[in-house]
Formats: C-alpha cells, sequence, structure tokens
C-alpha cells in the first residue's frame, strides 16, 4: 500500500481520536519511523507530506540523509552511544532518547546550536526499556540546566509490550503526570511542551493521553501488505 493511503487511514484514526477528547489534530506531529525501510520509501514519505523521520541508528540516518537532506526534519529515537554524537549532531533536530548526563555532557559538547532533546522515561520500569526511571527524571532535568547547547523540549516512552489497554494508557498518562509538575518548575532550559508517545499500535491512545509526537514505522511505511501480495502473486 502506498504511504499516502496508509497516511490517509492514520489521519483519521488521530482525527477521531482527538475528537473523543476534544483536541485538535494540529498539536499532534507525526514522525515517520523509517528504521526497517529503505530511502527510496522513506522520499515516498515525504513525497507525501511528513515533514518529520525517525532513525533508531547512525548508519540508517546518514544513509537516508544522504539522499534527503535537510528536506524533512530529522529525529534519533534509539539508543545512542555517546561515541556516535558527532556523526550526527548536525543532520537531527530531535533527539527523544536523552537518558544520562555523560550522553548530555557529549551532545552539549558536539552540537553548534541548540539541540531539542526528549527526556526519555522508563515509566513502565520494564528492564528491557531504556530511559530514566520516572521517580528520577526531574532531579536530571534541574541537572541539564548546565549544558547551554541542551533545551528539554519534552518528555518520551515506550509503552509495555502488552495487548493490555489500560497498562498501556496508565503508562501514558503517567508520562503527561510528570509533564504537568515539570512545566510547573518553570525552568528555562526545560520548556518541556512535548511529548512524544505511540508507536503503530497504540498511538490512538497515546493521542487520548496528550501525545505531542507520534513516532509510527510499520503502520505508515512498512511495505508488508506488498510483500504478502507478491507472495500471492508467485
Ligand atoms: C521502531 C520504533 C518506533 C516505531 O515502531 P512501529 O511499531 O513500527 O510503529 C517508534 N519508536 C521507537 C523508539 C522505535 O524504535
Amino acid at each position: 500500500m502506498r504511504v499516502s493511503a496508509k497516511l490517509d487511514k492514520i489521519n483519521g484514526h488521530i482525527l477521531q481520536a482527538c475528537q473523543k477528547v476534544n483536541r485538535s489534530p494540529e498539536d499532534i506531529k507525526i514522525i515517520a519511523v523509517t528504521k526497517y525501510v529503505s530511502t527510496e520509501r522513506a522520499a515516498e514519505a515525504v513525497a507525501a507530506g511528513i515533514n518529520n523521520l525517525g532513525e533508531n541508528r547512525e548508519e540508517g540516518l546518514l544513509a537516508k540523509w544522504e539522499v534527503l537532506k535537510d528536506k524533512p526534519d530529522w529525529h534519533f529515537i534509539g539508543t545512542l552511544q555517546s561515541r556516535k554524537v558527532k556523526n550526527i549532531i548536525d543532520k537531527v533536530a530531535y533527539i527523544h532518547s536523552l537518558d544520562r548526563l555523560s550522553l548530555a555532557q557529549e551532545i552539549n559538547k558536539r552540537a553548534e546550536k541548540t539541540i531539542s532533546c526528549f527526556v526519555q522515561v522508563n515509566v513502565s520500569g520494564e528492564q528491557s526499556k531504556h530511559g530514566i526511571a520516572a521517580e528520577h527524571a526531574i532531579d536530571f532535568i534541574k541537572e541539564l540546566a548546565q549544558f547551554s547547547h541542551i533545551e528539554v523540549a519534552g518528555l518520551m516512552t515506550m509503552a509495555p509490550n502488552t495487548e493490555d489497554e489500560t497498562v498501556i494508557r496508565n503508562c501514558f498518562r503517567r508520562l503527561k503526570e510528570l509533564q504537568i509538575t515539570i512545566q510547573r518548575l518553570e525552568m528555562p532550559h526545560a520548556p518541556c511542551r512535548e511529548l512524544s508517545m505511540g508507536m503503530s499500535n497504540d498511538y490512538t491512545i497515546a493521542v487520548e493521553e496528550g501525545a505531542t509526537m507520534v513516532r509510527i514505522g510499520s503502520a505508515l511505511v512498512g511495505e508488508e501488505d506488498e510483500q504478502v501480495q507478491e507472495v500471492q502473486r508467485r
């Protein structure tokens, strides 16, 4: 299926979710996560009107950046090793995975302008998940004030891998509550206006709970449909 057709569907679902909770769809940005797909497919997403692309590895980001350059805004959404920061820092608009001081230090050192960062929070406490524990997030963000090139644009989380909608919803809700607490502190380096949450399987729940950026991969740029059709044709 073409990206544009998938995008129409997703926009429809986002609109529905917004109507449920009285939000405006304009307040939600779709990040197309292109980590599993080709540069051509990423280009198709940009042509379909998507201005934000997400990659979780340096190699993938650089390969696609070579072709698409600054046409879209680039979001680094994966675990970021400090030694890789210098290779991606001048290409990304947002880093979604800030979760430790050593990484903040490296970003601050390499950046030539202010970098919008999301503090990744491990709300669910699952061991497999990266991110800082929710109870440490505020102290961590306070410490980030020392880094002049870092702005805490918002918080990011990944919901637990479960079918249980209540568990997912509670995770997003807790991130929203944490955002409100942080906003009340009115720290100049941490306006924390954004919430990066929701993926292919749970973005409508995330929108209902206050997401301003949803990171959608398979449901938006996935090529599985075509593959299935190919197999059937053979
Ligand atoms: C892969 C990935 C996504 C998108 O996942 P889908 O389920 O394909 O939508 C979103 N966020 C992060 C951090 C990812 O690594």
